[in-house]
């Protein structure tokens, strides 16, 4: 945590928290109502107790691993040259000056969703403070975790329809409410991915969720701020993102993919 706290403070900038934005962000709201109207309508009398136990388990490992390889996937995915992209990263002068603005609205938008995003993790990587803000860095999670909501509504609606045809017949052959319970809390977990990364870094931006983080740090429940300080040095570690439980098979694929020269060391740096 004190390494952590270090690594900020060498790179702090103005910065204000997102909190009041990302209340009103009415995505957030949508989605919750969502989830809530969900939750509300599974079948909660057709799962036993062990089931729902093994149910947060496993969906948890599964969304914990998801996170690792899309991280270790936008990590490693190559900073655009050609564009200058490697102008904004390796930029030389203050980073919340008029000129490095400037330049950044020249180039970054310019590029992909994939060369933004890969640029916006690298950044991170390099500078922690000015580069995160949750509302920014909140689209790519956004799309996985709504997409798992709208997949668990599909299921929960094959599930209701009293005699389904056509895809809804299909969708129910694995439309068991564990499953459903399984696939909400997935959605429910990677739509905090980017809070949960908030508040390693800054506990005290968001207080209430911040100590919540720190509990759940003692009881390994979330990956620890260690972990984080060693993958932000660069030493490949930490990929996985809510309870760092299945770092070490994503850490075994990186290998197995390094070894191959599929992915180089460079790329994590933005090198050529
Ligand atoms: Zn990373
Ligand atoms: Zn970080």
């Amino acid at each position: 945590m004190t390494e952590v706290k270090n690594t900020i403070q060498n790179r702090r900038f103005t910065y204000t928290p997102h909190l009041k934005n990302l209340l009103l962000n009415y995505s957030v709201v949508f989605f919750y109502a969502l989830l809530l109207a969900a939750l509300a309508h599974l079948d909660w009398g057709g799962m036993s107790s062990t089931g729902i136990i093994v149910t947060i388990i496993v969906a948890s490992i599964i969304a914990d691993f998801v996170s690792g390889l899309w991280h270790l996937f936008v990590d490693y995915y190559p900073l655009n040259y050609q564009l200058g992209y490697d102008k904004l990263l390796f930029f030389k002068g203050k980073r919340d000056s008029k000129e490095f603005m400037r330049l950044r609205q020249s180039i970054l938008f310019t590029g992909s969703f994939m060369e933004q995003l890969a640029y916006h993790y690298k950044a991170h990587h390099k500078f922690p403070k000015c580069s995160h803000s949750i509302n920014k860095n909140f689209l790519d999670t956004s799309i996985g975790s709504f997409a798992a909501l709208f997949y668990a509504f599909f299921l929960l609606l094959a599930y209701k329809l009293d005699n389904p045809s056509g895809i809804f017949l299909l969708a129910l052959l694995h439309a068991y409410p564990e499953y459903i319970l399984g696939v909400l809390i997935f959605a429910a977990l990677v739509a905090n991915i980017e809070l949960i990364h908030h508040c390693v870094h800054f506990p005290k931006e968001f207080p209430i969720a911040g100590r919540v983080i720190r509990f759940l740090q003692t009881f390994g429940l979330v990956y620890p701020s260690k972990t984080h300080t060693r993958h932000h040095r660069g030493d490949g570690v930490g990929f996985c993102f809510i309870t760092g439980h299945t770092n070490f098979f994503v850490g075994y694929i990186r290998k197995f993919l390094l070894d191959r020269g599929i992915i180089t060391e460079d790329r994590w740096h933005g090198k050529p």
